[in-house]
């Protein structure tokens, strides 16, 4: 084996000590664990011959959501620095702690992506998530956030985007998703704490947790080479997706109001009519108990794919209105 290049220790990302025509590898400090040994965050940073814009791309801010990790690993070696304009600043693995023990939370057992921006002192997971912000995120200029679904339940590869942000909405476009849902980003995740630092972001939702899928992870390197193109940071023209891209104006979860077992009937990136039944509980002796309809008509953006239902879990996930998006030439 050849020997591989070292990574630096630093406290925050370095960008401007990066040569031009670089690529550096970086062990950002958080934050210390309980034997006061620093938890530190992988990121790569990617530094183009010339200036240019900073893309901000983060994955596994949800401990076993791990394609996105793949689609980065991907990435590094597929650029070269030489022929790049601007810098590309990717975190590899956000949530440390999650990532090493196979679960979405953090080890404090919170959500970070239902944390964010965090606060300066406060919980660890709130002290965890603002120092990722400010430590790494806040440098970036523009943000692709790469999440999946959760355990027990399965995604389309589909971008959560504010569409009335021309510059989200390129963002989330370029990717060629199965689909966008237009979703404001006004909340406690790191995509709505970046956007109120007036950082345009995007959540790429990659399909399924706890694996690599070799489909979306292609898929999902294609769109980022479109953005990429797009903002000249590299050469190329842009490719459109396999599939055209069905747009949304919102979604919801539909949740169970009887437990037992869950059949979902229609599959991710299917349309449903409405009436049309989506699901339907049986006992453990199989009688049906309940059978619920789509209130109107919606594509399946994602799935539980358990069939062991508590009264109030997850059946399926809608997107309204759904309607074709024109294929990618841009702008629309
Ligand atoms: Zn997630």
């Amino acid at each position: 084996m050849p020997s591989l290049p070292s990574a630096r220790h630093v406290h925050r990302v370095h960008l401007d000590d990066v040569s031009a025509a670089s690529l550096d590898r970086q062990w950002v400090h958080i934050v210390n664990n309980g034997l006061g040994e620093p938890i530190r965050v992988p990121v790569v940073v990617v530094r183009g011959a010339e200036d240019g814009p900073i893309l901000g791309l983060t994955a596994a801010v949800h401990g076993n959501e791990l394609n996105g990790l793949a689609v980065l690993q991907r990435l590094i070696e597929e650029v070269d620095p030489a022929q790049m304009r601007g810098t590309i600043v990717m975190a590899l693995a956000v949530n440390v702690p999650g990532v090493l023990l196979g679960q979405r939370g953090f080890n404090d057992g919170a959500d970070l992506n239902r944390t964010a921006p965090g606060k300066p002192s406060g919980t660890s997971a709130e002290i965890y998530i603002h120092r990722v912000i400010d430590r790494i995120v806040s440098r970036v200029e523009l943000l692709i956030d790469l999440h999946t679904a959760s355990m027990g339940r399965v995604n389309s590869f589909y971008v959560r985007a504010n569409m009335h942000n021309p510059r989200a909405a390129r963002l989330a476009r370029l990717q060629n998703p199965d689909i966008i849902v237009h979703n404001p980003p006004g909340d406690t995740t790191l995509r709505g704490a970046a956007s109120a630092m007036g950082i345009p972001s995007v959540t790429a939702e990659l399909r399924d947790p706890n694996k690599f899928q070799a489909d979306v992870i292609a898929e999902e390197l294609l769109g980022l080479r479109n953005v990429l193109v797009d903002l000249g940071m590299i050469e190329g023209r842009i490719a459109d997706g396999v599939q055209q891209t069905i747009l949304c104006d919102g979604s919801g979860w539909m949740y169970t109001d009887e437990g037992g077992i869950l059949e979902v009937l229609p599959q991710v990136t299917q349309r449903v009519r409405a009436g049309e039944t989506i699901a339907r509980v049986r006992t453990i002796f199989g009688d049906i108990t309940r059978e619920w309809t789509a209130p109107a008509e919606a594509v399946v953006v994602g799935r539980s794919v358990n069939p062991i239902n508590q009264t109030g879990s997850r059946i399926v996930h809608l997107g309204w209105n759904p309607r074709p998006m024109p294929p990618n030439g841009l702008p629309a």
